[in-house]
């Protein structure tokens, strides 16, 4: 810790804070994840040893990681910075996504899935919106994956908030005490409720329309799936429903995905064929505007 410089603070999550810092000796700018447990020094030992398979995620849809230790009950985890922040703070309300953008999103998150399946023999377990990383070079990764098995472990405690992009089968298994049959494919759902939300410009199951968690839990069991806004191809459509089957066997694998049309096309368009970058611009330029209208607002309010 003496080693960083402390910078401000990116966002808070369920279990900690992350904040932006440098490296003092390198210069380096990176994201630091405080996660708070209460574990003696063995077990946060075993998380950080565990965390170590993460020097091997080297793969362009993977955020970097530089590194873990832990000071007292917790444990400071070190990544790249991604400067365009996750892209729950991209979107902006209903179809502010263009389709070649999104899909392009999507097709690198899919690669970073494959490469956790494939390469590390992981599964995410925590794909949502302020897992995928974005930057202003328009470069998209992951970050938050299911590498250490004690870490988990020891955040399973809280609860499941009130957004949860679980799939059907996981939340069943939930109540049936964790014995759900939870598979790489409970990971293609939370992506397609991702992709909805992030067309939607919210998440796709909103708490305040259920009277309790219970209701809004057996939506997602019961009900039927959310589905891409009109406005988006039947292409894309369709690539959506694939992921939001009902059940998980039906569910597209990710090589079926990376065959599926919308995201041939997407390879098709190639490098410079999305405007990544212009699109992150203005994502951020909406954000500070919108920003600045809710800062003139408040003081309106206060005068
Ligand atoms: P949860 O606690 O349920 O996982 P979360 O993903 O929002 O939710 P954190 O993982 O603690 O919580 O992240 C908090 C916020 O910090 C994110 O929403 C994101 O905006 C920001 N963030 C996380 N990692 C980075 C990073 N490497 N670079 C830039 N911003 C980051
Ligand atoms: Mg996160």
């Amino acid at each position: 810790m003496d080693d960083l410089e402390l910078l401000d603070e990116l966002g808070k999550g369920a279990y900690g804070t992350v904040r932006k810092v440098r490296h003092t000796k390198t210069g380096v700018e990176m994201a630091m994840k405080e996660i708070r447990l209460e574990l003696d020094d063995a077990k946060l030992n075993a998380i950080i040893m565990e965390l170590d398979i993460l020097h091997r995620a080297t793969e362009p849809q993977i955020v970097e990681f530089y590194g873990a230790f832990f000071i007292e009950s917790c444990v400071y985890y070190c990544m790249e910075f991604m400067d365009a922040g996750s892209l729950e703070n991209l979107y902006d309300g209903r179809c502010s996504v263009p389709e070649d953008v999104l899909a392009r999103i999507v097709g690198k998150t899919v690669r970073g899935l494959r490469f956790l399946k494939d390469e590390l023999q992981i599964m995410h377990r925590d794909v949502k919106p302020t897992n995928i990383l974005i930057n202003r070079r328009g470069e998209v990764k992951l970050c938050d994956f299911g590498v250490s098995g004690q870490l988990e472990k020891s955040l399973a405690k809280t609860n499941i908030g009130c957004q949860s992009y679980m799939a059907p089968e996981r939340i069943k298994g939930e109540y049936q005490n964790m014995l759900g049959t939870y598979t790489v494919a409970s990971d293609v759902w939370s992506l397609g409720l991702s992709i909805v939300e992030t067309t939607m410009g919210t998440y796709p199951y909103p708490p305040e329309t259920y009277s309790n968690v219970f209701a809004q839990l057996q939506a997602i069991v019961h009900g039927d799936p959310p589905q891409l806004p009109d406005s988006y191809s039947e292409t894309a459509r369709d690539f959506v429903a694939r992921c939001l089957e009902k059940v998980p066997s039906r569910r597209a694998t990710y090589a079926q995905m990376l065959e599926h049309p919308w995201l041939l096309g997407d390879e098709a368009r190639g490098l410079d064929g999305v405007d990544m970058r212009g699109w992150v611009k203005q994502a951020l330029m909406r954000k500070a505007a919108r920003k600045e209208r809710e800062r003139e607002q408040q003081n309106d309010a206060a005068a």
